[in-house]
């Protein structure tokens, strides 16, 4: 069954609103991994909002480890919200920095060097 087929469009225009506030915070004014400003997109699954770029490299990563949705174009769940409203830049990093294993990690310098 498809599950995105449960969020009625009420709900939907709700989980706009909630991840626009959450967007509003300054931990996520910012992506998480580069820190462009104005992030549009969230790894669902490791609780990061992130740059249009950023997500095109956490989707080549595959989904088992992130998940990439955009805040404006995708249907959300109601628990994918809920764990970026309790997750968020901050925690995110702070947890995954400490928690990945390190050819992710290597890949996450990769990254930061590219992106200067
Ligand atoms: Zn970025």
């Amino acid at each position: 069954m498809n599950e995105k087929a449960l969020v009625t469009k009420d709900l939907n225009a709700k989980h706009t609103k909630i991840l626009e506030g959450l967007l509003k915070l300054p931990e996520n004014r910012e992506c998480a991994d580069c820190r462009n400003k104005a992030p549009r997109w969230a790894s669902v699954n490791l609780g990061a909002f992130i740059c249009m770029q950023c997500s095109g490299i956490h989707r080549s990563l595959g989904v088992h480890i992130s998940k990439v949705r955009s805040t404006t174009l995708d249907t959300w769940l109601p628990e994918q919200v809920a764990f970026m409203q309790c997750m968020g830049n901050k925690k995110s990093n702070d947890y995954w920095e400490a928690e990945l294993p390190v050819d992710y990690d290597r890949s996450m310098i990769e990254r930061f060097i590219r992106a200067k």
